[in-house]
């Protein structure tokens, strides 16, 4: 079956929106000064950290007592939305007859976020790196992706944010691509992708309407 593979932070899901949320939320509950929000996000270094290093990072800069725990992760998780538009998007693509794979390097808070966001029962197969055992750009994830949503590699898409992670991982993969390209320019040492967009929705419209 045609088949589609997807990343989540920043092109299933808005991650960066998220974090800002329970930025915005853990400012107010724990007094903060003006510009902290910013202060956090700018810890975060757009997700280049990892969670124990972001939490250390917060906790030095704003010298916090008590100490901000990964604890937190479950207060990010709930600050997590499935826009309508990528939600009709999957449907849509579906109905078409499309499989729908998410490949989506992180650990489990990537399924808490598929489970609050009721994204599950909305795709066909999930693959996570850190449980799974295989990192994109490594082409590993998709293929594990598309196996168990039980669609063909031969013909798939693979839509991202990430022009190495993503993109030069559907090269890997054999897979044409869409690049989410949020207000960037594609990076000029790097193979492109098959098309660019700016929306989830958009990057489906384009699969859809491509010729197989
Ligand atoms: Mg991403």
């Amino acid at each position: 079956m045609a088949l589609l593979i997807t990343d989540l932070d920043e092109t299933l899901l808005e991650r960066r929106a998220a974090l800002r949320r329970w930025a915005t939320g853990f400012a107010a509950d724990r007094e903060l000064p003006d510009g902290s929000v910013e202060g956090i996000l700018e810890e975060d270094r757009h997700g280049a950290r990892t969670r124990a290093q972001f939490v250390d990072a917060v906790n030095r800069r704003f010298g916090l007592r008590p100490p901000l725990t990964l604890a937190y992760l479950a207060d990010y998780v709930a600050c997590f939305e499935l826009s309508d538009a990528a939600a009709a998007a999957l449907v849509e693509a579906r109905s078409a007859g499309w499989r729908i794979a998410i490949a989506t390097n992180g650990d489990q808070p990537q399924l808490d976020k598929i489970d609050h966001v009721g994204l599950r029962p909305l795709v066909d197969g999930i693959a996570v790196s850190d449980l799974d055992g295989v990192r994109k750009p490594d082409p590993g994830l998709l293929l594990l992706a598309a196996r168990r949503a039980g669609g063909d590699i031969e013909g798939a898409w693979m839509i991202g944010d990430d022009p190495v992670n993503d993109i030069q991982g559907a090269h890997a993969a054999g897979v044409r691509s869409v690049w989410l390209r949020r207000g960037r320019t594609w990076p000029v040492d790097l193979e492109p992708p098959t098309v660019e967009a700016t929306s989830f929705a958009a990057a489906v419209e384009d699969v859809l309407r491509a010729p197989g």
